[in-house]
């Protein structure tokens, strides 16, 4: 049996494992069953003669004894030295939201999807990933080097939990892996370079309380917040909107610098629940908003934080009593891993010999676990390659096709086969 067989041979065992993830509600936040999902994984992978270690991240932003933040790491040695390949995949999933038709921890497969919260970002991927070593070391079984599958928390927020706690401890050193895939839903033949930058911040204005009767006697922290807005309309999206980026960026929308105005707060604060009075009539003294900044591989986070505050000294220059305060809340830096990388060629020779055709290089537009290795791991040979339609992450009745998982699984275990030193590899 060659490799494909092999795969194609595992597909009610595909199913299965797809479906027994869904079935595990592991929401972020605010991060439940995370223990779970890692003791299933542990079993499972061991039982293919991984040797496995479950990692708490201890400490960790998220972490707590209510709702501890479990990984899982899996390494299985080859015949002989070599390099090592990891699979990383994030075992969370987001918040159900409305407008399900099916049960959004049922994994129901239908007409060849499988549905549920998670199907596609990204449990589809890790069962991919995990059949596609298992069929590559029953196959290949004297291979060089080494597997690594890893399932990790809360790439959903951040992934301080996660990701970024095992670069910190040298999971992610160079030295012990080389090549790093990532199973996000990119579609099978993406191969997914990187993503832009992130900042966020929050401003905050401040005014003067009084009575709503008399609002002359105070200052009006909504209003100068309103001007704020109405710069930003006025001068700074129209200046972002020009940017363009030479980053394969996609949608293409998201090839300029994109800003998101993700809340304002200001005034009273909403009443406890319960309560059915009216407001008391008071002038706001404070408002705030949260901005989300997406920025460009040619853009440089000192200037995307220079322009914002200039909007807010050109607001204050001609508003009396405007007063405002500019902070930090989060950035990461846009990441590319170059397109002659080893894992970048093995990948996309895989496409083109497992789905015949040119695979499509692409940026991701909002960012995912590679910053963390990257910029903590210090490993560059990294993209997200996986099974499944980008589009449905996140969104009602998400689903992941078992024939797109397993074609993306075939391309996996061939870029196995080329990165491993296996004898027929093209
Ligand atoms: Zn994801």
């Amino acid at each position: 049996m060659d490799l494909n067989e092999a795969i194609e041979a595992r597909r009610e065992d595909l199913i299965a494992l797809t479906q027994d993830l869904i079935r595990m509600p592991t929401l972020n936040p605010p991060g439940r069953g995370y223990r779970e999902i890692c003791e299933y994984l542990r079993d499972r992978l061991a039982g293919s003669g991984f040797d496995v270690t479950l990692v708490r991240a201890e400490g960790a932003l998220g972490d707590s004894d209510r709702y501890p933040r479990w990984n899982v790491i899996a390494r299985r040695e080859g015949a002989r030295a070599g390099e090592c390949v990891h699979f990383n995949s994030h075992t969370d999933v987001v918040e159900v939201g409305h407008g399900w038709t099916v049960d959004p921890f049922g994994g129901e497969l239908r007409d060849g999807r499988i549905y549920g919260r998670g199907a596609c970002d990204m449990k589809g991927g890790l069962a991919t990933s995990i059949i596609a070593a298992e069929a590559f070391i029953a196959t290949y079984p004297d291979f060089a080097g080494a597997i690594e599958i890893s399932g990790t928390a809360d790439e959903e927020s951040g992934g301080f939990g996660g990701v970024a706690y095992l670069a910190e401890r040298g999971w992610f050193d160079p030295a012990r892996v080389q090549h790093v895939i990532i199973p996000e839903p990119l579609h099978k033949d993406r191969v997914c370079l990187g993503h832009r930058g992130v900042w966020w911040a929050e401003v905050e204005t401040r005014g003067r309380i009084a009575h709503g009767s008399m609002p002359f006697l105070g200052d009006c922290a909504i209003r100068h917040m309103g001007a704020v807005v109405a710069e930003m309309e006025a001068s700074l999206f129209p200046a972002l909107a020009l940017k363009r980026t030479a980053m394969p960026v996609i949608p293409e929308g998201a090839k300029q610098s994109t800003l998101n105005i993700n809340s304002i707060h200001g005034g009273a604060p909403v009443p406890e629940e319960g309560y059915t009075g009216l407001p008391a009539p008071c002038v706001a003294d404070r408002a705030s908003m949260i901005i989300d900044r997406r920025f460009l591989m040619e853009e440089d986070i000192a200037q995307v934080k220079a322009e914002m505050r200039d909007v807010l000294d050109r607001v204050a220059a001609r508003r009396d009593g405007f007063d405002y305060t500019l902070s930090d809340m989060f950035e990461v830096q846009p990441s590319m891993t170059d397109r002659a990388a080893p894992v970048v060629t093995a990948v996309s020779d895989a496409i083109r010999d497992i789905l015949g055709n040119e695979p499509d290089y692409v940026v991701s537009p909002g960012t995912y676990d590679q910053k963390h290795i990257d910029r903590i791991g210090r490993l560059k040979n990294c993209i997200a390659y996986g099974p499944g339609v980008l589009d449905l992450a996140h969104q009602p009745d998400e689903w992941i096709g078992v024939q797109d998982m397993l074609d993306s699984a075939k391309v996996m275990g061939q870029a196995l086969k080329t990165l491993l030193g296996c004898a027929d590899a093209k």
